[in-house]
């Protein structure tokens, strides 16, 4: 199944105009085991992206002996009190979302000597019970995390409300990481990504159209 949404991915970077290769297909292996995350790895998968800290260390650190240029995202929110192991085990972080872990997360970067991808995770919707900044206070935060932080913040990070189409929430997370010149675009699920492509995304991540439903 992964070597069909790849082959979906390619198909629409070139139906979008995107450039070849532009689409970072992230498999989102949470829930998962390692039995089942292997042959996607054997398939070539390199990105995957798991949302809590304490499952990805249960099964990556063994995968990562054997895979040793697997890219590992953290898609899920992160506790400040599981930052030094994020940190540690990720490569990139999606859910950069309120002051106290940026502070976390730079401060553990400079004891590790490590440098990850981060992205803002932004409340492209104004949900009252969603994680992410809100818009309003967004041009803030980005500004706090890059200039006052020095955090490398690649790109912005959405998920939509459920039941709605997803079109116009994307558009708007594409027009604000523009106007941060931020090149990184993380949205896009199984069932949207192909919209997301179309309004720029640079990660999708795809977890049940590769596996099945999660049990
Ligand atoms: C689970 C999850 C996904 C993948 O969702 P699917 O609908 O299974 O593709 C993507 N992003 C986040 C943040 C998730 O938690």
């Amino acid at each position: 199944m992964y070597l069909n949404i790849l082959d979906e991915v390619e198909r629409a970077e070139i139906k979008e105009s995107r450039q070849p290769g532009d689409v970072n297909l992230m498999v989102v292996s949470k829930t998962f085991a390692a039995k089942d995350i292997e042959p996607v790895l054997q398939q070539g998968a390199r990105i995957f992206g798991e949302n809590r800290v304490q499952e990805a260390q249960t099964k990556w650190p063994d995968l990562k002996a054997i895979y040793a240029d697997v890219e590992l995202h953290l898609i899920g929110p992160l506790q400040s009190n599981k930052t030094a192991e994020a940190v540690a085990l990720f490569d990139a972080i999606h859910t950069i979302d309120r002051k106290k872990i940026a502070d976390y997360v730079a401060k553990e970067q400079q004891k590790q000597g490590r440098e990850l991808d981060l992205f803002i995770q932004v409340n492209i919707g104004d949900e009252a019970q969603k994680a992410g900044i809100s818009l309003a206070e967004l041009d803030e935060f980005c500004h706090y995390c890059r200039h006052q932080k020095g955090l490398n913040i690649v790109g912005l990070m959405c998920i939509p409300p459920a039941q709605h189409d997803a079109a116009p929430y994307f558009a708007l997370l594409q027009k604000r990481a523009k106007t941060f010149g931020l090149k990184g675009l993380s949205m896009g699920m199984s069932a949207d990504f192909k919209t997301a492509i179309r309004l720029g995304a640079t990660h999708i991540r795809v977890g049940s159209a590769i596996f099945g439903q999660r049990g």
